[in-house]
């Protein structure tokens, strides 16, 4: 894509073309001076999120008190199932909503290992989210350290090629378990040729959706997969600390089996029997009691992707991307940044990562600007990438520009040498 300026115009212009900045609207933003470019951690709050939690809690739970588990709720993490699922490319009773991203994972992982017990290799990458890497080796510990991780390199750190996956893949291989799109980079595997490498070598394949969904079109039969999990509260805009969903193929719900027995993955939970007996389907790695209130957040959320469909999500994500590369190379490249992302739109996912040595004492500036600076909130993740988020749903190309020249001015001006690079909290 080519861009002709770096004028404000530009950028304003873009924004009267763009057929989904009404969904903007939907989202609850009331402080013009702040761009938020962090939907890829947090996603914003719907406007309509409001009314459904406020009713949640004074009707539901106030009024109906006990009876709402028969009134709806006792169905909600399989009915949140289906809307995902169509995010997804899965089957509505292929999905369910539950528990937290970690917590699925491992049930999964642990479920998928067992399933392949002449195996003992686990491939993943070193672009992978800590959590998932540390469930891994939590398993392999918990299943008596028979199994070695391996971690397939990266060259450029920042893409990984065909060749190294196919290196690390071998018949002794249980589960290939990789991230879609990476937490740093922001690189995009080949799900469906992927895939395809791990089932030619007999393991299985579970897929990390979390900065994929509601973000690229995913297409999980498409691509053959066998499981995935993924969170709710990025890109689905779900809240803080949402439940997050897993994904198994429709053949293999009877052949797994989750490590966690509660009883609403029993086949017959209100028979209390003493005897656990697995449901035969989805619901088995369901293991007890759903957050109603946190999975209500999730719906309406969902229905704004589905209205405002992936594809053209997608395809503004990928412009905006572009956009924000061309101003940070017009801009920034010459102030000592590079770009931490893919050039190539089809390896990428829907954040950027610019990267600079100052990056960590800059992201604080850009974040605790005071007015009338504009303050802008992207994320900072080790050792130098300013990470930011694009959700096409609700961000304008004003936006993009307004935070690319904020950064411009923050490092001609040397503003950031005001903030130590001590590291705190949570980044
Ligand atoms: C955000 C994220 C998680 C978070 O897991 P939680 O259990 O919700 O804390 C896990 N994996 C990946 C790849 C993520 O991006």
């Amino acid at each position: 894509m080519q861009f002709s300026n770096t004028t404000l115009e530009l950028a304003q212009t873009l924004d009267a073309q763009d057929e989904l900045a009404h969904f903007r609207d939907a989202f609850v933003s009331d402080d013009p001076n702040l761009i938020y470019l962090d939907g890829n951690s947090l996603g914003r709050l719907p406007k309509s999120t409001v009314g459904v939690m406020q009713h949640a809690i004074e009707q539901d739970w106030g009024r109906r008190l006990i009876r709402g588990w028969n009134e709806g709720w006792i169905q909600t993490p399989l009915e949140l199932g289906k809307k995902i699922a169509e995010l997804i490319g899965a089957e509505p009773d292929e999905v369910i909503v539950t528990d937290s991203t970690s917590v699925n994972l491992f049930k999964l992982v642990i479920a998928a290992l067992r399933a392949k017990p002449d195996r003992t290799k686990i491939v993943s990458d070193i672009f992978n989210f800590p959590s998932d890497l540390y469930i891994l080796q939590g398993a392999i510990d918990l299943l008596g350290q028979k199994h070695q991780l391996e971690l397939i390199p990266s060259i450029d750190s920042m893409t990984i090629t065909p060749e190294a996956v196919k290196t690390a893949i071998d018949t002794h291989t249980a589960l290939v378990c990789l991230t879609h799109v990476a937490f740093k980079s922001a690189f995009m595997y080949d799900m469906a040729a992927v895939t395809r490498q791990a089932h030619q070598a007999g393991a299985l394949m579970l897929w990390d959706l979390s900065h994929s969904v509601g973000a690229v079109p995913v297409n999980l039969h498409e691509a053959g997969a066998d499981l995935a999990i993924g969170c709710t509260y990025k890109y689905l805009n779900g809240g803080p600390g949402a439940p997050a969903f897993l994904y198994v193929r429709r053949d293999l719900q009877t052949e797994l089996e989750s490590p966690m027995w509660g009883w609403l993955g029993a086949a017959n939970p209100f028979a209390f029997n003493l005897e656990y007996t697995p449901a035969s389907d989805i619901r088995r790695f369901w293991v007890g009691t759903p957050p109603i209130l946190s999975l209500k957040a999730i719906e309406p959320a969902v229905n704004l992707l589905l209205e405002a469909g992936i594809n053209r999500l997608r395809a503004k994500s990928i412009h905006q991307s572009e956009y924000m590369i061309f101003l940070a190379e017009q801009w920034l490249t010459p102030l000592g940044f590079t770009i931490g992302s893919p050039k190539q739109a089809d390896q990428r996912g829907s954040h950027v990562s610019l990267r600079h040595a100052e990056g960590y004492r800059m992201n604080r500036a850009l974040i605790e600007a005071e007015a009338p600076d504009v303050t802008v909130i992207p994320d900072f993740r080790e050792p130098d990438n300013i990470r930011f988020g694009i959700a096409p749903l609700y961000n304008s190309f004003t936006d993009i520009y307004r935070a690319m020249e904020r950064l411009k001015t923050i490092v001609a001006n040397r503003l950031y040498e005001r903030y130590t690079s001590e590291r705190s909290g949570v980044t």
